[in-house]
């Protein structure tokens, strides 16, 4: 299995385009210190010809353009993306649709709650529904969108996207509005779960054995965001457990037998995003990657 980490950062990218918090004024400088991400999504391939997207990012359009892999093979028109599939309704993961149009045949799944936020917003027709077939899936249910890759879409503590949150919302709700995604090649496992409120037991149990990782990295503490000054929101409230403190992922996960650990979705705020932070060395001496725009890993 191929996999490629397209984009590593949280919503709004590094540098996000509006703000000069200490992280995002070092991605524009040169000094290498932190690495410009652009936002969350990867690809994933049985073969490294047919291609599953997994999310589609704003950045989506530099996404490919930056993964040759990515690129139209054969006759004027052509893409290896073959299907995409979405975790939740999120911005950072849908915005991106809207790049796919262009009359290109592909197949997009989701889980019926997360295509729904698709369905019910018409700009999103731009994907004409005779080119782009629209599947909802069920939880806990195997399907295979690329042959040779089998996904099955579980249900992870989340909340609604943060433009549908509304009186009745709920944190830490685990339905189908956000979801992790177990995909299969072979013998080979790898976990994909972007967000995630709270490692809980059937969380840990269900990840158990597989040969890579790719977690929830939004925030370092809880409170990220307030130390930064730009927010008042915790991970919590955004729907993300942090790396560490109480309920960590890092401390949650210490004992669950995973092959390779990655953070992926790492908000602009998030000090693991300073190359020779201590932040960035407590994490990896606890064997966890910081995911970078472009990482590859054959599974
Ligand atoms: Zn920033």
């Amino acid at each position: 299995m191929h996999v490629v980490i397209l984009g590593s950062a949280a919503g709004g990218g590094l540098p996000q385009w509006n703000c000069r918090c200490p992280i995002c004024s070092l991605a524009r400088t040169e000094s290498g210190r932190v690495k410009p991400r652009t936002q969350s999504s990867i690809a994933v391939s049985p073969d490294g010809e047919r291609w599953l997207l997994v999310n589609a990012s704003p950045d989506i359009r530099q996404q490919i353009s930056d993964t040759s892999v990515l690129h139209p093979r054969e006759g004027l028109r052509h893409s290896p993306i073959h299907a995409v599939l979405l975790t939740n309704g999120d911005v950072d993961h849908v915005a991106g649709l809207l790049t796919l149009r262009e009359g290109q045949p592909f197949t997009l799944y989701g889980t019926a709650g997360i295509l729904d936020s698709v369905n019910g917003n018409r700009v999103f027709d731009v994907m004409a529904a005779d080119v782009v077939r629209r599947e909802p899936i069920r939880l806990d249910y195997a399907f295979e969108p690329v042959p040779g890759l089998t996904v099955t879409l579980f249900a992870v503590p989340g909340k609604v996207p943060l433009w549908l949150e509304d009186e009745s919302m709920e944190i830490g709700a685990e339905t189908e509005t956000t979801v992790g995604a177990m995909i299969e090649s072979g013998p080979k496992r790898l976990a994909y779960i972007p967000g995630c409120a709270r490692v809980t037991d059937d969380l840990k149990a269900r990840i158990a054995g597989v040969d890579a990782l790719l977690f929830d990295g939004t925030v370092l503490h809880d409170d990220d965001m307030i130390r930064a000054g730009v927010g008042t929101k915790t991970g919590w409230r955004m729907g993300h457990v942090p790396m560490t403190g109480p309920g960590g992922s890092i401390e949650a996960l210490a004992d669950t037998d995973i092959g390779r650990r990655i953070f992926v979705h790492i908000n602009n705020t998030n000090p693991v995003l300073v190359e020779d932070s201590v932040e960035r060395d407590r994490v990896e001496s606890r064997n966890w990657t910081v995911a970078h725009d472009g990482l590859s890993l054959t599974l």
